[in-house]
């Protein structure tokens, strides 16, 4: 009998990673024409002060949904795009939408707002990035100092001098260069005082640790991003507690469910923009 339940058991699993491996099968054919077939949209994070709790801007967060098996979440078809070579158009979509969105906000809600903007890997490398970063300016859609380019730290660590190159270009056109995710990838402190970034988003894990009295690495980060001048943001803050503790620290920036979840461009219109409602 014991024979017979590992059997079933093997069947088992093999029929789960079946089922995983056609629906992969499934989104990856889709991902082709995702883009055409306009599925692709774009929620909007409010980052905010600390201090005042004014909205600074917002993070721009790509929002697939697949007409067969609804919404999929971008850790699941990032991946798949970035194998299919797919990212690059799809991110540069990315880049120009948030920007023009961005351009209207700042008509209708502030001039002063900023967006934040996730680049991939293989994005970063590319031509038609810097041709889309360009575009942006040579058209003056938006001021490229309101715009903030998010790379994890995995970016930094390939290729340091071609890296480095891409990073000077992109600043010298202007935008800003901030760290996602801070403190979960292989960090050397030396491109951090090389790379001629901005700001580092301190990684979710760092602040969930405030809840349960954790807080060495947070302010070890926080010290360091001080002592480089980099402005700091603290991302998925979830509790008044730890925003009460970022408060007495000198991290200026916060984004997290406890002041907004990313937000449809209707839902950003009804609470921030007094002069459609
Ligand atoms: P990220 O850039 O670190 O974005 C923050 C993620 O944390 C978002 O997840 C956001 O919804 C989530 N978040 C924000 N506040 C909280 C909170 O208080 N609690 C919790 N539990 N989560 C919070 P999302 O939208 O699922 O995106 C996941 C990741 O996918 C992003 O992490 C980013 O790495 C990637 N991504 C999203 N959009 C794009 C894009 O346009 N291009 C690229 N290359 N990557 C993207
Ligand atoms: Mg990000
Ligand atoms: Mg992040
Ligand atoms: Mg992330």
């Amino acid at each position: 009998s014991g024979k017979a339940v590992g059997t079933g058991t093997i069947q088992y699993l093999t029929h789960e990673m079946d089922q995983q491996f056609t629906r992969k099968v499934q989104l990856e054919r889709s991902l082709f024409t995702a883009l055409e077939d306009g599925a692709f949209s774009l929620a909007y994070q409010p980052i905010i002060n600390l201090k005042t709790r004014r909205v600074n801007g917002f993070e721009a967060l790509l929002r697939w949904n697949h007409t067969a098996l609804g919404s999929i979440p971008p850790a699941e078809f990032i991946p798949l795009a970035e194998e299919a070579a797919l990212i690059t158009p799809i991110n540069n979509w990315v880049v120009l939408e948030a920007c023009e969105q961005l351009a209207e906000w700042q008509q209708t809600i502030d001039p002063k707002l900023t967006m934040a903007i996730n680049i991939s890997p293989h994005q970063f490398q590319s031509d038609s990035f810097i041709r889309t970063l360009q575009h942006l300016i040579s058209n003056k859609i938006i001021s490229p100092r309101s715009v903030t380019l998010e790379m994890t730290e995995n970016i930094a660590i390939l290729q340091t001098q071609r890296t480095l190159e891409r990073m000077q270009l992109i600043k010298s056109l202007g935008f800003r260069l901030s760290i996602d995710d801070f403190g979960t990838g292989y960090s050397s402190l030396q491109y951090l005082s090389a790379f001629p970034i901005d700001e580092l988003k301190i990684d979710k894990t760092f602040i969930d640790g405030i809840d349960v009295g954790n807080v060495g690495l947070l302010d070890s980060i926080i010290q360091l991003g001080r002592n480089l001048n980099l402005n700091l943001v603290a991302e998925g803050v979830e509790t008044s507690s730890a925003e009460a503790y970022l408060k007495t620290t000198s991290c200026q920036q916060m984004q997290g469910f406890i002041f907004a979840k990313p937000l449809s461009v209707d839902e950003v219109d009804k609470r921030f923009n007094s002069s459609t409602s």
